[in-house]
């Protein structure tokens, strides 16, 4: 029964029941209907309460009925709430936990409002592209105001009751029992021979800026903060337009919204995002029902960039970390930087100064290796070398409990090599966190031939913990995000030598909607690492073809802003990238000892050649099962990598523009001076073919 019904004392109470989170799927709809029906036919009943049983009031929607005929068959949530809105009898709605998207519109249709202090109040619809449909947008700011309205609605921020308690939204905020206090309140109401208000006929509050000041201020903010955006500006406009036009008009506009956002390419690309994340957690082999282990401690080996990111992720779930590093300078370094970081946050004003003292007690340094002993999971981050690592894990394997696991942040190394250093090939396992570690949303589990499923489903529950969007990579040099990465940056470079300037490349990228293009992204993170790896490439692969270019950058000590100095120039203690006459020399130089012919490069060739290198070899990936699905990928260059998340990732956004596309202008770009580094994956080739998708 996904709504109950029971009686108490005149009052009728309708308890949503659909677990997890009492989403609004059609039952639901139904079952609430029939509720307000039989309550109004009953004359003993005076009044109703609504409310949710379990971990919600209502999460809104119903997210396993979305795209089936169920989401759209009536009654559809606007039917329903204004079954509550001309009920005869007071309809209260008693909120708890959660009310969020179609739940709190439903609340809304309620003649009054009781919640607890807690309950998470929010309409996230903006965060799908989308702008609540079932009058969200007109019946919140005459409860709330416009201003904080116009906030709630085009950030999608979710708000506790209690910062609301000033506002017309609810009767009341308890601090406990708030079912008891409806429905006390719901008695009382329901004794009144009075009219119950709506929201639908009450007239905007009026606050001490002019409206029309806020509109254009929220319009220029979304502008700024969700660039390219439809739905933040459908929001204000809606909002506008039942001030304007009053609330049916308003509604009847919110809805024609609604429909044209729905349609558009960037709700959709959101949408796939949030399907992604979920599909993220699914494991080939690794069922729902897979034990878990316990990890109440945490031992990071390594102090250096990584380590001390790893470790705060962990000291911020409140994980007690040893942080173990053979020399003593780094260890004092190490734990220093972490502690400079937390005073950061501080002086920020993220974080209290008391929460991270904290965090900071949870990590405690140390020198000795037996202190590892105790750690239900180690995370190595020592250098990147198989023979320092091969020692790291030798000592783990002798020293770790047993159950522990012993995790790797290698980013190159091979994963089952690392496994075999040891007798528990079972409990080893990756785990590639990016840098910023404590920063960095994306981490990339890497499954070893011999990882079992219960340590798998182990980092995966702890990934979440910590706060992490945890995607499974098979073992692979890069695994998903560097490997294709690698691969953009490939043709970066080579568009250089044929006739285009880091600039141009960077703006032509960072326009599509990238965060960073590839100058910029190289010039952080130090050009020398590229040095290191194709130094080893060329030694691996002799016969690979790569631009010669960056090297020779390297060559000047140009590493990037650490030294003052990259693809671009930088003034003495500033990130700011200013375009560089020495560098743009050494490149047409460079192409003319290369005879290489050079040409103006149209912005759309830049992109796609980036894009199509990323989406051509996350073909590669899918095609070896590195990858388990394409929306994998996705999420993770949403997470790790800055591509523009109103484009869904590159294999959706490849989808999305037809993989025949895709294939001819590899096709075409082989017959390019760099075309010898292109062949299209048997995989886009198949799939181009026969007109499919990477998704489903
Ligand atoms: P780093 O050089 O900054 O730090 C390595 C630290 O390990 C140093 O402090 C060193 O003293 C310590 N160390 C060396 N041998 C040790 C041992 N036997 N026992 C204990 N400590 C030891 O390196 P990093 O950038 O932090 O990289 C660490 C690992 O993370 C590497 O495997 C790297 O490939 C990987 N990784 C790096 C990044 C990145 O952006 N830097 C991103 C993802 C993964």
């Amino acid at each position: 029964m996904s709504v109950e019904y029971t009686e108490l004392d005149g009052v009728a109470l309708l308890t949503l029941n659909n677990p997890p989170v009492n989403g609004l799927g059609h039952a639901t709809r139904q079952g609430i209907v029939a509720g307000v029906r039989r309550a109004e036919e009953n004359p003993a009943v005076r009044a109703i309460v609504i409310t949710g049983a379990g971990r919600a009031f209502s999460g809104g929607a119903d997210i396993t009925e979305f795209n089936t005929p169920k989401a759209v068959a009536e009654p559809m949530l606007g039917t329903v709430i204004s079954t509550l809105e001309q009920c005869r009898k007071p309809v209260v709605a008693a909120l708890h936990s959660v009310a969020m998207g179609g739940g709190l519109e439903l609340a809304l249709g309620a003649h009054y409002r009781l919640a607890d202090a807690a309950t998470q109040i929010a309409l996230p619809e903006v965060k799908l592209g989308l702008l609540p449909g079932a009058g969200g947008t007109q019946r919140l700011p005459r409860a709330i105001g416009v201003e904080r309205a116009l906030r709630m609605i085009t950030t999608g921020v979710a708000v506790p009751a209690r910062q609301l308690v000033d506002t017309a939204l609810f009767e009341h905020v308890v601090d406990q029992d708030v079912l008891g206090a409806a429905l006390a309140f719901a008695r009382d109401v329901g004794a009144r021979n009075t009219a119950h208000p709506t929201l639908r006929e009450r007239a905007l509050p009026t606050g001490s800026t002019p409206s029309a000041a806020l509109y254009q201020a929220a319009r220029e903010h979304a502008a700024r903060t969700m660039k390219g955006q439809p739905a933040p500006l459908k929001c204000i406009d809606a909002i506008e337009s039942g001030e304007r036009d009053g609330f049916e008009a308003g509604l009847r506009f919110e809805r024609d919204c609604f429909m044209a956002l729905v349609a558009t390419p960037e709700s959709r690309a959101l949408r796939h995002a949030f399907f992604a994340e979920r599909a993220a957690g699914k494991i080939a082999g690794v069922g729902t029902d897979t034990p878990t282990r316990d990890i109440r401690t945490v031992g990071v080996v390594g102090a250096g960039t990584m380590g001390r990111g790893i470790a705060m992720c962990f000291a911020n779930a409140g994980v007690p970390v040893v942080l173990v590093e053979t020399r003593a300078d780094a260890l004092q370094q190490g734990h220093a930087a972490i502690d400079q970081l937390y005073r950061g946050q501080v002086a920020a004003g993220k974080l209290a100064t008391d929460q991270a003292d904290r965090r900071l007690a949870l990590i405690r340094p140390s020198l000795a290796y037996a202190d590892l002993a105790q750690a239900d999971l180690i995370v190595e981050a020592v250098f990147e070398d198989a023979t320092v690592k091969q020692n790291v894990f030798e000592q783990l394997d002798t020293l770790a409990k047993p159950g522990a696991i012993l995790a790797s942040n290698t980013s190159t190394l091979d994963l089952n090599q690392i496994a075999g250093y040891t007798r528990r090939a079972a409990d080893v396992v990756g785990m590639h966190f990016f840098s910023p570690a404590h920063v960095m949303k994306l981490l990339e589990v890497v499954r070893g031939a011999q990882t079992s499923p219960e340590v798998l489903a182990s980092v995966m529950k702890l990934a979440r913990k910590i706060g992490k969007t945890a995607v499974v990579s098979g073992v692979c040099d890069g695994f998903i995000g560097n490997r294709m990465i690698e691969q953009y940056i490939r043709q970066a470079l080579f568009m250089l030598e044929e006739g285009a300037t880091p600039q141009q490349v960077d703006q032509a990228i960072e326009a599509y909607g990238f965060a960073m293009g590839p100058f910029r992204m190289s010039d952080l993170a130090g050009n020398d690492i590229g040095w290191a790896i194709r130094k080893r490439r060329a030694r691996e692969q002799p016969d690979l073809v790569y631009a010669k270019i960056a090297d020779k950058l390297c060559e000047l000590g140009r590493f990037g802003q650490k030294t003052g100095a990259g693809w671009y120039d930088y003034a003495p203690g500033q990130r700011q990238a200013q375009p560089s006459a020495e560098v743009e020399a050494l490149v047409r130089a460079h192409a003319a000892q290369s005879g290489i012919p050079q040409r103006k490069l149209e912005d759309q060739e830049i992109v796609e050649r980036l894009l199509f290198a990323l989406v051509n070899e996350g073909a590669e990936i899918l095609e070896e099962g590195i990858a388990a699905r394409a929306s994998d990928i996705d999420i993770v260059y949403l997470t790790g990598y800055g591509y523009p998340v109103s484009r869904g990732g590159p294999m959706f956004d490849a989808d999305a523009r037809g993989l025949a596309y895709v294939r001819d202008a590899i096709l075409f770009f082989q017959t390019l001076p760099h075309g010898a580094a292109w062949r299209v994956a048997p995989r886009l080739a198949r799939l181009a073919d026969a007109g499919g998708h990477f998704n489903g």
